[in-house]
């Protein structure tokens, strides 16, 4: 279980750092965090918290947010993690649909008064019993109990957390995870990446989200590594100060944090020596900003995982050894004991190499299922238990694997089937291109056009269609060329900083009038 690998993490590695909050300078060896863990876990038991009970966090990254997670971990109760950019009526949502019965939540984070929506949802959350602020007296006598209550016995096999996807393409979903699901995706994701005692991990991405608690923190205890917190929220430089001021070795994000990274005007004045290592994932990861994350971070063994909530997350990974070519333009191959196929969506056979189709994934990774949400679950995992992701790939001779696109992503271009990836790939190509998005717009003659999304780098004042247009012709094929360019400032953006390319359809809809 969590808890005992935590357990065996603290006796190893106690006298090593195991946690830094940069943004308080506060810092906890292994043996101070397993310390506090052990009294919230006692806080909690005592407080009247039982095997299977839901206890929501929600909060921002914050040191307390670790606490939170292995405290649960080590009793048995069910954590359920909330959005930070939750707002009153989707956090009832979660709060409700999730039975959530104790929650401890941050008073507040930037403009966001927590403590004001707590109170706001608390009388429709009827199985809400107990709310603990971060920082009331509830919590500090939480952390303060001297009572050491005997723990549960608990199975690896125990559903440990409930965590709500991204919300990319519609409503979150909540998949139920086990002890057994998380700690090994956690464990072999920080293999892949030889994690050891020595690494010091920069986590930007948050830990509500799969990348921070399972990619993060989990393959950070379970290696000795120690969990540097640059910030509550992303800020791009307060993410470049905390890997020069920790001597960071590896740094986690999303391509569109990298982006924003490498753009920051005084990049140059951090010294980033230390990197060795990261992880980029959650989306398309362009071959443009791995190259830049290679050379100008200089982390030379640079990961691409893919994976998604309802697995653990991650699925496939590139490893340190794969050719340079192989670790910027594909995701990888499959992990350690888990199994993947790429299927034709309609008749579900197994495509041919090199054919795409939608990815299918099997093995310790794969959910236990949807929480309270058994039709939504039957759709995703079938009788033989492959979770079908939706997600299309090509996966070649030597078993590298190639995300082309999300099925519901696909445009339908006059009966062309067209991956918004491969064009956006081309479009970073363009000197004036900072970063690129291409949805698929309603059109009466072609069923689909298409309308690329564009922000422009810094300085570049603008940028036409026919100009981008131009630069396309002769190198895309002509279906493939974007009919529509609009530039913006910012796209519409999910938390875990995932362009919302439904939300995007529909301001397109109206833009084009
Ligand atoms: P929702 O399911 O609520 O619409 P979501 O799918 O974005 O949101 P997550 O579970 O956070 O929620 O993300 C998983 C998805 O992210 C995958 O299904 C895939 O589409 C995308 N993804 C993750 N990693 C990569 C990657 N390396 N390359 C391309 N796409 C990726
Ligand atoms: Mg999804």
């Amino acid at each position: 279980t969590i808890g005992a690998d935590f357990d065996r993490a603290v006796a190893r590695f106690g006298d090593r750092e195991a946690l830094v909050e940069c943004e308080t300078g506060r810092r906890w060896t292994y043996r101070e965090l397993g310390a506090e863990v052990d009294a919230l876990a006692a806080g909690l038991l005592t407080s009247g918290v039982r095997v299977g009970d839901r206890v929501g966090i929600w909060a921002p990254n914050r040191a307390e947010w670790v606490l939170v997670q292995y405290a649960t971990a080590k009793i048995g109760a069910i954590m359920v993690n909330v959005n930070p950019a939750y707002r009153v009526h989707e956090l009832e949502y979660v709060l409700n649909q999730s039975g959530v019965r104790t929650l401890v939540a941050a008073r507040e984070f930037k403009t966001s008064d927590y403590a004001g929506m707590v109170e706001q949802v608390r009388p429709k959350c009827s199985g809400l019993e107990q709310v603990v602020l971060l920082g009331s007296p509830e919590w500090t006598d939480l952390l303060a109990t001297t009572e050491r209550p005997e723990l549960p016995v608990l199975s690896a096999d125990d559903p440990i957390n409930v965590q709500y996807t991204s919300g990319t393409t519609g409503f979150p979903k909540g998949a139920t995870l086990s002890h057994h699901n998380i700690l090994n995706n956690g464990y072999f994701v920080g293999e892949l990446v030889g994690y050891t005692e020595e690494d010091r991990i920069c986590i930007p991405v948050p830990f509500y989200h799969c990348f921070g608690m399972v990619m993060g923190n989990l393959a950070a205890t379970s290696h000795g590594a120690c969990m540097v917190i640059p910030a509550q929220g992303f800020a791009p430089a307060a993410t470049l100060r905390a890997v020069a001021e920790e001597r960071c070795t590896s740094l986690y994000g999303v391509p569109t944090m990298f982006i924003a990274e490498l753009a920051e005007p005084d990049f140059d004045t951090y010294d980033l020596s230390s990197l060795r290592t990261g992880i980029m994932a959650g989306s398309p990861c362009p071959v443009e900003v791995m190259k830049q994350v290679i050379d100008r971070m200089g982390m030379r063994e640079v990961s691409i995982c893919y994976g998604m909530t309802e697995t653990s997350p991650v699925s496939t990974q590139t490893r340190v050894d794969d050719s340079l070519d192989r670790r910027v333009s594909t995701v990888g191959r499959v992990g350690p004991h888990l199994e993947v196929k790429i299927v034709d969506p309609v008749d579900g056979r197994t495509v041919p190499r090199g054919t795409p189709g939608e990815l299918c994934t099997r093995g310790y990774s794969v959910m236990l299922g949807y929480w309270e949400q058994p039709d939504k679950t039957a759709e995703a995992i079938d009788a033989a238990r492959w979770m079908h992701t939706g997600d299309l790939a090509v996966m070649d001779d030597d078993d590298y694997v190639n995300i082309t696109g999300r099925i519901k992503d696909m445009v339908i271009r006059g009966g062309e089937n067209v991956y918004p990836r491969e064009i956006e790939e081309f479009l970073y190509t363009h000197p004036d291109v900072l970063d690129a998005q291409v949805i698929g717009v309603p059109d009466p003659r072609y069923g689909e056009e298409l309308m690329a999304w564009i922000r422009l780098r810094p300085g570049v004042a603008e940028l036409t269609a026919e100009a981008l247009r131009e630069f396309c012709v002769g190198k895309l094929a002509h279906y493939k060329i974007p009919r529509y360019v609009h530039v913006v400032d910012e796209f519409p953006m999910t938390v875990t900083g995932k362009v919302r390319k439904i939300q995007m359809r529909e301001e397109a809809v109206g833009i084009l009038g």
